[in-house]
């Protein structure tokens, strides 16, 4: 079996760290990971798949610094089944890599390094999602949220913003809490 990547080079077998069984490129460091290694890896860490992503690995919550691969942006076919692997993106503060997993046989490449960030992140036990639409629409909710967050904290600054977050928080959670936004917005219309 081949290097995706670099169909010269013969992958070899392996394992990821603290993860599956996996045919690695001796030369890029990338990794294969057959379909049936990973979900036997999954099952043996009662880890199985979840229907619902949890928010508490969502990528974009972690400062994690990584330079992508250069290998990552090259499109490559599956060593085993010769389909074209489909890309999944995974967004770090500063960044973003792709996973890829074939639609066909679902086996997944990770480019050298990749496995120990989604490994940081803890995403190496999901990998599942980064490929569901479900998924990514929860991250890109969640780093909106994030970037509205981090527009109040500069244009108010922390304490205000602070207070801010508080009482929103404090009306959510209220039964009554549309009363006291609309308390404010009625403030600030005249
Ligand atoms: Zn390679
Ligand atoms: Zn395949």
């Amino acid at each position: 079996m081949q290097c995706p990547k670099e169909t010269q080079v013969e992958l070899k077998d392996g394992a990821l760290f603290a993860g599956p069984k996996a045919k690695c490129c001796p030369d890029c460091g990338g990794a294969w990971i057959p379909p049936e290694h990973y979900l036997d890896w999954q099952d043996r860490n009662r880890i199985g798949f979840e229907e619902d992503p949890t928010v508490e690995v969502l990528p974009s919550a972690a400062p994690i610094t990584f330079d992508p691969p250069p290998l990552d942006n090259r499109a490559a076919l599956c060593p085993d089944c010769k389909h074209y692997l489909v890309r999944g993106r995974v967004n770090l503060r500063n960044t973003s890599f792709f996973v890829e997993r074939c639609p066909n046989c679902k086996g997944y490449w990770c480019d050298g390094g990749e496995w120990s960030i989604l490994e940081k992140l803890r995403l190496h036990t999901h990998l599942e999602h980064i490929f569901s639409d479900l998924w990514q629409a929860k991250v890109k909710a969640l780093e909106a949220s994030e970037r509205e967050r981090q527009a109040t904290v500069d244009k108010l600054g922390p304490e205000i913003a602070a207070k801010i977050f508080e009482l929103a928080e404090l009306l959510e959670n209220h039964p009554n809490g549309d009363f006291g936004v609309a308390y404010l917005m009625r403030r600030f219309e005249e």
